[in-house]
């Protein structure tokens, strides 16, 4: 495929080394994006440089390793201000995913800021990343946890939203693009909606940040959390953006060297933000190398990438849909490049395994949003979630295994 931007998905391909393998005699078809995806040589020659050059532990140090550990370091943040542009890089702290900014956030902010009877509202479609950080603060400070049901093609309706609200809203904590449906959000009404009545709003955009554009000034959310590995970056390393004032307001999250001012035994004073977050050693090299990730997604550009993902997409839908007893789980209107679903009769981990026996790697089960599969009433789905590298060969082949697998249990 080549798109009018002269990028070819065969060109990105070679990019990636573990695309080039065989798994169970097999090519490899790695459908398994929405876990993690695979990250292209720029990134793993970027992990090699640092430890072949520069290793050494940052901002401390006046030596000239400890410079360039710490100028590479920092020039990460920078690149990760730009890919969100945010106002100000100090507004970029850096975590090990989202996850931990969940946390952080859930932490530092509701444990300070959040108290007894005050509302948190989440969607029934989250990640329990956002899930259990915020029932753990109700648990502490008395809080009450609202949830925006889920329609049964994995949409919210913004009046289910509005309903929940009330002046004792004081956090709104959602998902951008949910992980197991696909379902894209419509997360700048949600933000303005909430921001009405006061409340502060976290954007989980760990699914989103490979597929969409993001622009935190423009989208005016207090919060946002993304993880590297999901961006053709390392493991290991996340950004959690805050607004400044929003942060300055904050606790520090963990004590440690880096995030002090001062210490003695009679008080500590806390560093100016981001560092007032950043604990202890960070994970040096992975956030080195996320920059070449970074660079990667803006290299290609999400006009092209949005444009490939809905084509295999829809040559998914084409070539899936149809198959014997093929049930989609997640049929928004506004959707990434994620299918879910189940074949009636046919346990999905027989059909990830048997997928798996020939070199198609999809995942199954919970997708960790275990209260959405209680909603739908499953157990769990398979999900083939697809990348930039992914091609619409690759579908044909994956439709035409998953023909073979269910005829054969239908025998
Ligand atoms: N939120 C969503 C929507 C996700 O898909 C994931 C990862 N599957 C997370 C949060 C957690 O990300 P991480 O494991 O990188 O912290």
């Amino acid at each position: 495929m080549q798109v009018a931007t002269g990028i070819s998905v065969a060109e990105i391909r070679k990019q990636f080394p573990i695309l080039h393998q065989e798994v169970n005699g097999k090519p490899l078809i790695y459908f398994d994006n929405a876990a993690t995806s695979q990250t292209p040589q720029s990134v793993i020659d970027a992990l090699v440089h640092y430890y072949q050059r520069d290793n050494a532990n940052i901002h401390r140090g006046i030596h000239t390793l400890a410079e360039r550990a710490t100028t590479a370091f920092e020039a990460t943040r920078k690149a990760a201000q730009g890919f969100i542009n945010a106002r100000e890089v100090e507004e970029i702290v850096f975590t090990k995913g989202t996850s931990e900014g969940i946390n952080l956030v859930a932490q530092a902010y509701g444990r300070k800021l959040i108290s007894e009877g005050d509302e948190i509202i989440i969607t029934g479609m989250e990640h329990h990343s956002n899930i259990v950080p915020w029932q753990m603060l109700c648990q502490q400070t008395g809080a009450k946890l609202k949830v925006i049901p889920v329609a049964e093609n994995g949409e919210i309706k913004l009046e289910d939203f509005e309903a929940l609200l009330t002046e004792k809203t004081r956090f709104v904590s959602v998902v951008y693009i949910s992980n197991s449906l696909g379902t894209v959000n419509p997360v700048e009404e949600i933000i303005s909606k909430a921001h009405a009545v006061g409340a502060k709003v976290l954007i989980d955009a760990a699914q989103a940040a490979p597929h969409h554009p993001l622009d935190v000034q423009k989208l005016d959310c207090d919060f946002l959390a993304l993880s590297g590995h999901k961006m053709y970056g390392p493991t290991g390393v996340g950004v959690l953006y805050g607004k400044r004032e929003v942060l300055e307001a904050m606790d520090p999250y963990q004590g440690g060297g880096e995030m002090i001012r001062d210490v003695s035994f009679d008080g500590t004073t806390y560093n100016d933000i981001p560092y007032k977050f950043e604990a202890g050693t960070p994970n040096i090299a992975d956030v080195v190398a996320f920059k070449a990730a970074i660079e990667f997604v803006e290299g290609i550009g999400y006009d092209f990438l949005h444009q490939h993902e809905m084509t295999l997409l829809e040559r998914g839908k084409e070539k899936l849909y149809g198959i014997d007893g093929f049930q989609p789980i997640g049929t928004a209107e506004n959707k990434a490049s994620v299918i879910s679903f189940l074949v009636d009769g046919v346990h999905p981990f027989d059909l990830g395994m048997w997928l798996d026996a020939k070199g198609i790697a999809v995942r199954t089960g919970h997708h960790c949003t275990q209260p959405l599969m209680d909603h739908f009433n499953i157990d769990g789905t398979v999900r083939a979630s697809f990348a930039v590298y992914n091609t619409v060969e690759e579908i044909d082949t994956f439709a035409e295994a998953l023909t073979e697998i269910v005829k054969k249990f239908r025998k």
